[in-house]
């Protein structure tokens, strides 16, 4: 008797899995066969940070060079370099570097006043391998100059993959969202 009971215990939680597996197998999917497919909600899709482009030129980034994202990034992986005009970045050395509290590395005088110089920005970096998209730059931003990004398929297979040229990037948009579809063919 207690051998019968315990077969049909068996047989009714079988019964019970299959229904439930019957009933999922004729609902919609919510996966996709990447990289066939690609899905087309990324407009809450948070990815690395990327700068915005200024308004009248796409290829010019919108940062003022303020240095806040850097100073309130806790896992410290954001990074950039920048000349003043004429500091000598065009004749092929860094220039002038001119975080308001450095002193240049190439004269024993200060850098002249943030406000009374003309900057350019040389290089935007990202280690988006310690980042923790916690938001603190793009919230501190005074001018949204950075934003995230709907990357959502960023592949890579050593850390240095991971080491983000943003300014490289905002020019050559390489790895922008596809709109959503099939792949043409390669
Ligand atoms: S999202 Fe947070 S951790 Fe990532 S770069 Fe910005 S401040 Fe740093
Ligand atoms: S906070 Fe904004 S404007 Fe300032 S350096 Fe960072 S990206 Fe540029």
């Amino acid at each position: 008797m207690k051998r019968l009971f315990k077969t049909l215990q068996g047989l009714w939680s079988l019964a019970v899995g299959l229904k439930i597996t019957g009933v999922e197998l004729f609902k919609p999917w919510l996966t996709v066969h990447y990289p066939r497919q690609e899905v087309d909600n990324l407009a809450t899709f948070r990815g690395h940070i990327e700068l915005v482009p200024a308004a009248d030129d796409p290829q010019t980034p919108r940062c003022i060079m303020c240095w806040k994202c850097v100073e309130i990034c806790p896992s410290r992986c954001i990074s950039l370099r920048l000349h003043a005009v004429g500091e000598g970045a065009e004749a092929g050395d860094p220039g002038l570097l001119l975080a308001p509290e450095l002193k240049s590395p190439y004269s024993a005088h200060l850098p002249p006043p943030p406000d009374k110089i003309e900057r350019v920005l040389d290089s935007y970096r990202l280690n988006y391998s310690l980042c923790s998209l916690c938001g603190l730059c793009v919230q501190s931003c005074p001018v949204e100059a950075i934003r995230f990004s709907r990357n959502a398929y960023l592949v890579g297979t050593t850390r240095q993959d991971f080491d983000l040229d943003l300014l490289a990037r905002l020019r050559n948009p390489v790895d922008a969202p596809r709109p959503p579809g099939p792949r043409p063919p390669t």
